[in-house]
């Protein structure tokens, strides 16, 4: 099977067109054309409005077409291996990354065990918008801990820069418990939060049908570990052993890393971002990345500049139509975050604006840059003296000044006017600055018609538990760190691409 890329249709022109324009485009006879069928669809608004496809083709003699640039061998993942073993793998978070390797390991046949310090969806959605209607935090249950991790209240963007095929079986299991099937052929699928939820919980009860044990409201507090290699957890509510605890506890579970610190597990600091949201009109976005053209989907964009110190500056979690939303983790710190619902069809398009830290920036301790992060959502609350995040029109942090916002942000809890300016420090001032000037180049108004609300400090995480090529820690034997926690990956597909590939691992090993 093959893939053919860049098959273009005009705005008026119906899907019945695309075999002729693929037999034209391969030069081949309809009688050589087994079957084709749309992979990926994506929208070409640079000139005028084209759909870009890529086609999943059937041909009777596949290897005359191999070299052409636009075609590339379609290589479909394998199923999962069923095995018979009675080892009951621990998984510790139940995110992207700790769901997808628990699917992955009911695949194979095994009942894994899995713990999450946060409450179930249902319960979980309950408190979060307790959150975000009377800003009461819940440290344990709220928008980066409970069931289905950080993402569940997102835009639940599927996007990746991975190529890999086990994206596929991701994009199939999503589909098979619930998201809408348009997700598969999507060049930027998502899912939306009030979608993704129910996803969740369908995933849950199937594995529960299957054997698998969830364990919420229940926190792994520490690790039963001999000899270098871990036997066990002990949470809050009992000990449970197991030869095979994959550790998929996202960034921001400081205790649980500060457990795996005192046994000795190898962790080291790595780089981070921080920064804040950009909030502007949908319109404005619209109009420029669509240009004058009028679409029904609300436009993205990805920005990104190197600053004249050489650090990456870039937007990042672009939500169309979405909200700016509250993220604390913590009591009295404030952190933002972006959400949007499956019909992207907020006025207001955001996204986080994010500025490279460098180890440099750093002192050697391997708390360093978690206490750089805690250190500014800790100085944004103790600025506005609640859970407001700081806000300022963009114009005015550029050129100076501290005038109203031009427009109310969607930041469900209210936002606190701040010079900015006088919350990040002089290089990332200068950093920012030069990027948003850049980014206005590209899309006109940006400087003008945005506001900032910050900070936003949880991307990425500020420590890697090393492992191994095949996903265990290189200190202690059974312990399989995955996911963004990790330092491994960034994002729902990625995440989740680690938890199916390390359950993959944990399956060879065991048949
Ligand atoms: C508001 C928001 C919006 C986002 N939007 C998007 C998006 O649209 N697209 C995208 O690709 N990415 C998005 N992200 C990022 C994405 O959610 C993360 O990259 C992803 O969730 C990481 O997955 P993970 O499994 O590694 O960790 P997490 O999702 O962080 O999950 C870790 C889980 O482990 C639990 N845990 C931690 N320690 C313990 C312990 N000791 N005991 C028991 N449980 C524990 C936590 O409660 C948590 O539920 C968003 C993040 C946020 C916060």
């Amino acid at each position: 099977m093959l893939l053919i890329d860049e098959i273009k249709l005009k705005e008026h022109e119906s899907e019945d067109k695309l075999k002729t324009k693929l037999l034209k485009k391969l030069h081949l006879k309809e009688k050589d054309l087994i079957s084709y069928k749309v992979d990926k669809c994506a929208i070409d608004a640079r000139d005028e409005i084209l759909y870009v496809y890529r086609l999943k083709i059937e041909v009777i003699d596949e290897d005359r077409f191999y070299g052409l640039p636009y075609v590339r061998r379609y290589e479909r993942y394998k199923d999962i291996k069923k095995i018979k073993s009675t080892i009951r793998p621990i998984i510790i978070g139940d995110g992207p990354s700790g769901l997808f390797a628990a699917v992955t390991l009911v695949d194979a046949g095994l009942k894994p065990i899995i713990f999450e310090k946060g409450q179930d969806v249902d319960g979980r959605q309950i408190t979060v918008r307790k959150f975000f209607k009377e800003a009461i935090l819940d440290p344990s249950c709220n928008v980066q801990f409970g069931e289905g991790g950080a993402g569940t209240f997102s835009d639940a963007k599927l996007t990746t820069r991975i190529k890999d095929p086990y994206i596929e079986y991701i994009i199939d299991k999503f589909i098979a418990y619930g998201a809408d099937p348009k997700i598969a052929i999507a060049s930027h699928p998502h899912i939306g939060t009030d979608k993704i939820i129910d996803v969740i919980r369908n995933m849950r009860e199937d594995l529960i049908s299957k054997g698998a044990q969830f364990h919420f409201s229940e926190e792994v507090k520490d690790f039963i570990v001999k000899q270098d290699a871990i036997k066990g957890v002990i949470t809050d509510k009992d000990t449970y052993y197991s030869d095979i605890v994959i550790l998929a506890i996202g960034h921001s579970a400081i205790d649980t890393f500060k457990a795996l610190i005192k046994h000795g597990i190898y962790l080291e600091a790595k780089e981070f971002a921080v920064g804040f949201r950009v909030e502007h009109p949908q319109t404005l976005i619209d109009h420029n990345q669509y240009h004058g053209h009028k679409l029904k989907e609300p436009a993205e964009y990805f920005l990104r500049h190197r600053s004249q110190d050489e650090r990456g500056v870039y937007s990042f979690c672009m939500c169309p139509g979405g909200f700016v939303i509250p993220s604390s983790a913590k009591e009295k710190t404030i952190c933002t975050n972006g959400m949007s619902y499956s019909k992207r069809d907020n006025h207001l398009a955001n996204s986080a604006i994010l500025c490279q830290i460098k180890m440099s920036d750093l002192d050697d301790d391997l708390m360093s840059g978690y206490h750089y992060i805690e250190d500014l959502e800790k100085r944004a609350y103790a600025i506005s003296g609640s859970y407001r995040a700081l806000a300022q029109n963009i114009k005015d942090y550029i050129y100076g000044g501290s005038h109203d916002l031009i427009f109310e942000p969607s930041y469900f809890l209210g936002t606190t006017l701040y010079e900015l300016d006088h919350f990040f420090d002089e290089k990332l001032n200068k950093a920012f600055k030069e990027a948003l000037l850049a980014f206005d180049k590209k899309i006109e108004g940006f400087i003008d018609k945005g506001i900032m609300i910050a900070p936003e400090t949880r991307s990425s995480s500020p420590f890697r538990v090393k492992r191994d090529a095949r996903h265990q820690s290189i200190s202690h034997l059974g312990l399989y760190p995955i996911g963004e926690g990790a330092g491994y990956a960034g994002g729902i597909m990625s995440s989740s691409l680690d938890g199916v590939k390390c359950a993959l691992d944990i399956i060879e090993d065991l048949s």
